[in-house]
């Protein structure tokens, strides 16, 4: 396996993303413990952080180490989007891009020296340009391996910036704490600790053999291999869904078309929210259907535009099923399934109609409800009775 011999790989980790997104929205809470969630703590800004609240607790719990905290609703839109811009960000600097989560990703920018500079140089614009674009604190560590990067990213935090050159990888490494290794969680630590080993140059002292005793086969010589910052993983850039999509059985009773079409209104809504959350649109939708013989059909129908709007998805998936409509009453319905592909990243969004934007509104108005509150909470009116207990909110 080619390792390169030279720090090429970016580890590039939002700072408390979530509160950090509701910081830039609201300028009455930059400087302020902050804290997002409803009952759990899903992130709290460093103001926070520093008086003990920290990700997962209740809010309950929090208030009490934070009585000063301000505790806000978490707006998925707002960071899908925000997420969205950073990774523009991050494919804007390299063609090498492996996301890890909403808010962290890899990057090897091995390739862009003729263009953009060595990569301490692209690791200081990243941060820049995530600042400038998108107005959030990010850090960045830089390293050989993955592994050592993501541990320099986690030290230099937050909104900082360390690079590991070659020569200083162990020096770097073999003091800090083992709780720092890739896969020591608090059950391995403790027993290290009990065997008085504090820090990783420790681990990497006491071989690869009693590692195996210790704790394993996989986990010792994973551990071992990391303390030495032996790490042969390069950036894979994943290759991205060609399609999202949600099917429904609705069993082998006699089903009336109108249920039919109720079920599709359904997974239409949910394929739609899923694409809105992953920030990509679609111009092809596909119907499928299953009968009571075991037979299928499947109808698809290309949109002139990409979209993600529920109201353009579900007049096509309509049309669709009115197409189908003999078929389904000469062999009974035992399925239906609804899929968008050709899959587009967002950016090129144009909108279907002239009241789309009404549309888009109140597509991210029913987003952010069933987050909040579930995705049964906001349920379509032919849909009430049918889906679990839910609360009719919304005119179809
Ligand atoms: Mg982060």
């Amino acid at each position: 396996v080619f390792v390169s011999s030279e720090a090429t790989i970016l580890h590039a980790d939002l700072d408390a993303f979530f509160a950090a997104v509701e910081q830039r929205d609201d300028p009455r809470l930059l400087g302020r413990p902050v804290i997002v969630g409803s009952w759990v703590v899903l992130a709290a800004s460093y103001e926070a952080k520093a008086r003990g609240v920290r990700t997962a607790m209740s809010v309950g719990r929090a208030r009490r180490f934070c009585p000063g905290a301000i505790v806000v609703e978490p707006r998925m839109v707002a960071y899908s989007q925000a997420s969205k811009d950073v990774y523009r960000v991050f494919e804007d600097l390299s063609p090498r891009v492996e996301g890890l989560s909403i808010d962290e990703a890899f990057l090897d920018v091995r390739g862009v020296r003729r263009l953009t500079g060595p990569p301490p140089k692209v690791a200081a614009l990243l941060r820049r340009e995530v600042r400038e674009r998108v107005g959030l604190p990010i850090t960045v560590g830089v390293a050989r391996t993955k592994f050592l990067a993501k541990v320099a990213s986690g030290v230099a935090k937050p909104d900082g910036l360390l690079v590991v050159p070659p020569e200083r990888e162990l020096a770097f490494l073999h003091p800090l704490e083992v709780e720092r290794l890739w896969g020591v969680g608090p059950v391995t630590a403790r027993r290290l600790h009990d065997l008085g080993i504090i820090t990783v140059g420790e681990v990497a002292e006491l071989g690869e053999d009693v590692l195996v005793r210790l704790l394993g086969r996989a986990a010792g010589r994973q551990l071992y291999a990391l303390a030495r910052n032996r790490d042969p993983r390069t950036v894979r850039p994943r290759r991205r869904r060609a399609s999202i999509g949600a099917q429904r059985a609705l069993g082998r009773a006699p089903t009336s078309l109108e249920e039919v079409d109720a079920s599709l209104a359904g997974l239409v809504d949910r394929v739609a929210r899923r694409m809105r959350l992953a920030g990509r649109t679609g111009r092809t939708v596909v119907l499928r259907l299953r009968f009571d013989d075991f037979s299928r059909a499947t109808r698809s129908h290309t949109l002139p535009y990409p979209t993600a709007s529920t109201r353009t998805i579900l007049d096509a998936a309509r049309s669709l099923l009115v197409l189908a409509s003999p078929l389904i009453a000469r062999r009974g319905i035992t399925l239906v399934g609804v899929s968008v592909g050709n899959l587009g990243d967002g950016r090129s969004f144009q909108p279907a109609l002239p009241f789309d934007r009404d549309t888009d509104a109140l597509d991210a108005a029913l987003d952010e409800v069933r987050l909040r509150f579930g995705s049964a909470a906001v349920t379509r009116a032919v849909l009430l009775g049918r889906d679990r207990p839910a609360m009719p909110l919304l005119p179809d």
